[in-house]
């Protein structure tokens, strides 16, 4: 497809723009009310809390406390309205089902290690997506059965360590970044989930 060139001009200046020093907490492309109904009529429980910074570059627009969806959080995590979608869509469509075929019963409760905190990756200077409200830590899901928890059953050959490892390969697509402990000694005990802007899915 022909670019015209002076959109492509604009595009450019646009970037440059935007890639300027400290930048403010980016705008989820689905923000605002909009967003926050879908969320509601979805049944997803959740406080609103408008948008937070804290003024070191770390900050959520739209912000939201989850409490939960099918599932219950065991404690409130807070992410961008639109992260919050994701993780509903995610639970709905990957975390329950593979409940049912792996678990034999519906996932109730989920526990969360972390979401927003302001936060930057590990040996680099660079914001964390946790630092954007894009991102959350899951480290267990509870069943009637009991608790699958990624520290102690990612690697069992059973159906406890199926259902983990089919929760991480139905996250790929829905998250722009799922991290497992396959992926390095500080994801033993979690998996991280993401809605930022990079693309990895590290099984
Ligand atoms: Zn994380």
């Amino acid at each position: 497809m022909r670019v015209p060139v002076r959109a492509l001009f604009a595009l450019i200046l646009t970037a440059g723009i935007a890639g300027c020093g400290e930048r403010a907490p980016r705008q989820d492309s689905f923000s605002g009310q909009a967003c926050l109904s879908a969320l509601a009529s979805r049944g997803v429980r959740f406080e609103s809390r408008g948008d937070l910074s804290d003024g070191s570059g770390c900050g959520v627009g739209t912000a939201v406390a989850m409490r939960g969806s099918v599932a219950d959080f065991d404690r409130p995590a807070t992410m961008s309205c639109q992260t919050a979608l994701a993780v509903d869509d995610f639970e709905r469509n990957v975390v329950q089902p593979a409940a049912a075929r792996y678990l034999g019963g519906p996932v109730t409760r989920i526990r969360v290690l972390s979401a927003y905190r302001c936060t930057r990756v590990n040996g680099s200077g660079r914001l964390s997506e946790h630092a954007r409200g894009h991102a959350i830590d899951i480290a267990a899901f509870t069943t009637r059965q009991g608790t699958v928890s990624v520290k102690d059953d990612w690697r069992d050959p059973g159906p406890r360590g199926q259902f983990l490892r089919a929760v991480a390969r139905g996250a790929c697509g829905r998250f722009g970044v799922v991290l497992t402990p396959n992926t390095n000694r500080d994801h033993h005990d979690h998996f991280h989930f993401d809605t930022g802007a990079s693309s990895l899915c590290s099984l």
